[in-house]
């Protein structure tokens, strides 16, 4: 059941010692880069004080921005002779951020997605279709080795191309799969389309969900679509990638592992620790990296801590699913409203189809907003009453659910753009 039981289920008092010791030493790392020694100095912070998980908090948050900023060699801590691969990063903006890894830190970045990929039941015996792209994207290389780790059959089939994943998925009886959760939606209706039923005709029983923030309608609805069991996995770059966060098969938040990572939920107003429940920023520093030390790393995602003990008797905290980001969210009317909120009223519609759009258009200093979501083909074929009900209906929930009354256009299969990579789906035309 545990891939390594001892740090899987250790006591918390063991857990805050070991992440003490691990702090000691990614201090020393930190000391070498030339980032971390500038904001040591003018901040007339001793590192060596640093030993404890409390006494992180002494140290200024790291921002995406400082990362850059560093750009290229800011954040090694290590010489290169030592680094044996990157990753990097480019988000929205120009330059991008770098993570480098020394052969060390590879073994312990796989340690971590074994781990993850036992925790959900993936075995020797299974063949592991990996649809996330590979190169510097982490969701590639990182998952890859975990599951060759494991002993599984890895397929290193990437992203796109969903004839050839199709292809594969049938003919090498494709157990596990590792895909962004819209890509999910969006290929079932074309492995339909190859008069295929993903659930009687295809061999799929587990499917990782992640690098995008998708809600729990979403995952019932891949999970009813494949007749699989869909599981959560949160990571980012700059914390090498997947393996962060993972989902038991208790399905009640993400255990963070806590022997790499030293977890912090903040208030992003006051940078206060939230409590259980309490919707904050996700702060983290690596404490298992030698290459590339991060401390305090801000990540803009926000969620809450799952209190208590976790059935499957994980002792690492566990967190919920990602509520939002601190910027992806928009203000309408004067009010705040994350794509996800969105995404739970339409996903909870069994007429709604797999793609859907948020646009917000600014006219004589008036907004609007307009949920455009593809439906159904069958329901363009019934009464013309019948689609204006649902259209009424969809508006109300999200008017319940978000406050605001946005527009709602239903829309035929396939007519909005689709994308093989993270889903965008806010389109914010304002001119702020
Ligand atoms: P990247 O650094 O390109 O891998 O992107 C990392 C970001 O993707 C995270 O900070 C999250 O915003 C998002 N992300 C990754 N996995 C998940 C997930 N399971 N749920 C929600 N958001 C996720
Ligand atoms: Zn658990």
């Amino acid at each position: 059941m545990y891939w390594e039981k001892d740090i899987e289920t250790i006591n918390r008092d063991d857990l805050k010692k070991l992440q003490s010791e691990r702090i000691k030493k990614t201090m020393v790392q930190a000391k070498k880069t030339s980032y971390y020694r500038d904001l040591f100095q003018e901040q007339h912070i001793d590192p060596d004080t640093i030993q404890t998980p409390e006494d992180l908090r002494m140290i200024p948050p790291t921002t995406k921005e400082n990362l850059r900023s560093g750009f290229p060699f800011g954040f090694l801590a290590t010489s290169l002779d030592e680094v044996v691969r990157l990753h990097s990063s480019s988000g929205t903006t120009g330059t991008p951020t770098v993570i480098y890894h020394t052969a060390e830190d590879l073994v312990n970045w796989t340690n971590l997605l074994a781990r993850s990929l036992y925790m959900v039941g993936m075995r020797k015996s299974d063949t592991f279709q990996n649809m996330m792209s590979y190169g510097l994207f982490t969701g590639g290389l990182g998952m890859h080795y975990g599951g060759e780790k494991i002993g599984a059959l890895v397929i290193p089939i990437g992203a796109g191309n969903s004839k050839r994943q199709i292809w594969f998925l049938k003919n090498f009886k494709t157990t596990v799969i590792h895909i962004i959760p819209s890509y999910a939606l969006l290929l079932s209706n074309l492995i339909k389309n190859e008069d295929l039923d993903p659930k009687k005709d295809l061999n799929l029983r587990i499917i990782l969900l992640g690098a995008e923030p998708h809600s729990e309608e979403t995952r019932k609805r891949v999970e009813e679509l494949y007749g699989a069991k869909a599981f959560n996995s949160y990571g980012l770059s700059e914390m090498n990638g997947p393996g962060v966060a993972f989902e038991c098969p208790f399905q009640n938040g993400s255990h963070l592992w806590e022997d790499a990572y030293v977890l912090e939920i903040l208030n992003p107003k006051t940078m206060e620790p939230c409590a259980p429940g309490e919707l904050g920023e996700i702060v983290l520093t690596s404490i298992d990296r030698k290459a590339t030390p991060i401390i305090r790393y801000q990540t803009k995602d926000l969620a809450y801590l799952i209190d208590g003990p976790c059935p499957c008797g994980r002792t690492h905290s566990r967190i919920s699913r990602i509520q939002g980001r601190t910027d992806d969210m928009f203000i309408y009317h004067g009010v705040n409203i994350f794509p996800i909120q969105v995404e739970k009223v339409l996903m909870n519609n069994p007429e709604v189809g797999s793609n859907y759009r948020i646009v917000l258009e600014r006219q004589d200093y008036r907004d609007t907003m307009k949920v455009e979501v593809e439906i159904k083909s069958e329901l363009f074929f019934g009464e013309l009453q019948k689609l204006e009900r649902l259209r009424e209906r969809i508006q109300a929930e999200l008017r319940s659910e978000t406050l605001v009354t946005p527009e709602v256009a239903l829309l035929e299969p396939e007519t909005l753009p689709t994308s093989e990579g993270k889903a965008q789906r806010v389109f914010d035309n304002r001119q702020l």
